[in-house]
């Protein structure tokens, strides 16, 4: 099976696993720690499922003080660390290292405070995503990131990925709805960024820590801000005879000053997939749809929706339905929020991809798609966060069929590389982890990303947490500045990069 190209196991390290283990014994008392290799096997991978890799061992610390003692013992013994929260990211974020301590924190379940004058949830890393909205629905308050994995995935795993999800459009990405981490540095130290206060003085470092991928710090506490629910919300499905058509309704219905709580679209395979797998009762006549979710004071909603028919309309939408209940809404969401499952059922194995674009290029980059689709021989399924230019497209393969896996990831690149060819970025929220790792200078020039590397030598001098994910090459932060990249040209071949 090909796959990244990872940091070479340290032998001194691999020498010590028992007597590693044994200190973290010591550290974690009782049941967490896991180092027999049929029970490490469950965390050998993350939602990145055709990578895998047995960790040195497996440690589900309780406490902040166990963290900071773990992340102590490591950096002065230089060993590596991966941090993991629920193991669903989509980037490989998580994909333990032969000869790293993979650091679990789900443990970490507790909702520490509910401060509702304050619309301020405190809770541990490893509560879901889901589990603070559950906290606080009672009285009517709800946290409005909502990615589809939410209810799984953990918040700290959301904090490090910057997650995003349908109703972030309107709401924002995890950057815009926490207030501040307690976080546990290399060395042990224990820092916190923000609070429930609105803003903190000097640098933005709570943004820095948003989306860097357990590489600068272990984040042990997060305080999020929630919302109160809106009086209304009510889902259209619209249907249109091209993706081009939808594209332009999407960039119409923005350009007209409206923003919904959600809109998403689905192509002609996808709406299919998820039609057969839950019934939603989708149009199956049509090439794209959009689902379109506003919320807001009752009169406001009714007004809009009318307002969004007519923009559809003009742009030649075939079919238009509003939901006239909670459960008729919900339904025409559980079609989109079980895509990926539904893929899952008409091919053995799919590839997810998160570029994003100019809502814009969206006919450009379908139709470069299409193109890649036959040159690869291989399906594509796309949804789309359309209002941010999110793109997730599904390309289909069968890992048992020799070279499909290999196909799968060069179609993915190639579909990254045109989102970066046309103004866009590698990822909207799923990270750039492995995956894209390699595809980083397509994007950043080497000042780019010697600058991004200065910022992790200042957290992290020894490249100990989450090495080999998100940068295309290993430095000594020393010689910082003394190595050329070039969209990916290595001038001196023999250094160890990955
Ligand atoms: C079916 C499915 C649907 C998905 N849909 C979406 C979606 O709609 N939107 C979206 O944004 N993502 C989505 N994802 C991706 C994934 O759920 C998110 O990236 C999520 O935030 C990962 O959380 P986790 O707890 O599983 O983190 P993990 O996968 O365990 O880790 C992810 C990264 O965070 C780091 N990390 C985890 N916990 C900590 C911590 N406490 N401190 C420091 N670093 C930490 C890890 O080192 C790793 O780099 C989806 C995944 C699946 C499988």
């Amino acid at each position: 099976m090909s796959g990244p190209v990872m940091p070479k196991a340290d032998a001194a390290t691999m020498k010590r696993r028992e007597e590693i283990v044994a200190d973290m014994r010591v550290i974690v008392p009782g049941e967490g720690v896991v180092d027999a290799a049929n029970e490490m096997r469950v965390f050998e991978s993350d939602g990145l499922t055709a990578y895998r890799q047995l960790p040195l061992v497996v440690v589900l610390p309780e406490t902040t003080r166990q963290v900071a003692r773990i992340l102590k013992y490591c950096n002065e013994r230089n060993i590596r660390v991966v941090p993991r929260g629920s193991g669903t990211s989509l980037s490989g974020g998580a994909l333990p290292l032969e000869d790293a301590v993979l650091l679990v924190m789900s443990r970490f379940n507790r909702i520490l405070d509910i401060d509702l004058a304050n619309r301020a949830v405190v809770a541990q890393p490893g509560v879901t995503n889901l589990g603070i909205t559950h906290a606080v629905e009672q009285e009517g308050f709800y946290y409005a990131p909502d990615p589809s994995s939410q209810i799984a995935c953990s918040i700290g795993g959301n904090v490090a990925e910057n997650s995003g999800g349908v109703h972030c459009l309107k709401y924002g990405l995890t950057t815009n709805n926490i207030l501040g981490v307690e976080m546990v540095l290399i060395n042990g130290d224990i820092v916190r960024l923000g609070g429930k206060h609105l803003d903190a003085e000097g640098y933005d470092l709570l943004g820095l820590m948003t989306g860097s991928e357990g590489l600068l710090g272990v984040v042990t506490e997060v305080t999020v801000r929630v919302l109160k629910k809106p009086e209304t919300a009510r889902a259209m499905l619209i249907g249109f005879p091209s993706s081009e058509a939808a594209g332009q309704c999407v960039a119409d219905i923005i350009g007209a000053g409206i923003i919904p709580g959600g809109m998403e679209m689905m192509d002609r395979p996808a709406i299919h997939a998820a039609e057969d797998f839950v019934h939603a009762g989708y149009p199956l006549d049509v090439e794209a749809l959009l689902i379109v979710e506003l919320d807001g004071p009752q009169a406001e909603v009714d007004h809009l929706i009318g307002r969004v028919e007519k923009i559809a309309g003009d742009n030649g939408a075939t079919t238009s339905r509003v939901s006239h209940s909670d459960e008729e809404r919900a339904a025409f969401w559980a079609g989109r929020k079980a895509a990926f499952p539904a893929v899952g059922r008409i091919s053995p194995d799919y590839y997810c991809m998160d570029g994003t674009i100019p809502r814009k290029e969206l006919p450009r980059v379908l139709a470069g798609m299409r193109e890649l689709s036959e040159k690869y021989g291989l399906r594509v399924a796309n949804v789309f966060h359309a209002g941010d230019g999110n793109l997730h497209p599904l390309i289909l393969y069968d890992a048992n069929e020799p070279g499909e896996l290999e196909r799968a990831e060069d179609f993915g690149a190639d579909i990254l590389r045109l989102c970066v060819k046309v103004g866009g970025v590698l990822t909207g929220e799923h990270g750039v982890g492995v995956e894209k790792r390699d595809l980083m200078p397509e994007m950043f020039t080497e000042d780019d990303l010697n600058q991004q590397i200065r910022v992790k030598c200042a957290f992290d001098p020894n490249h100990l947490l989450n090495p080999g994910k998100v940068f295309p090459q290993l430095h000594r932060c020393a010689e910082l500045g003394r190595m050329h990249i070039h969209r990916g040209r290595v001038p001196f071949p023999e250094l160890e990069r990955f």
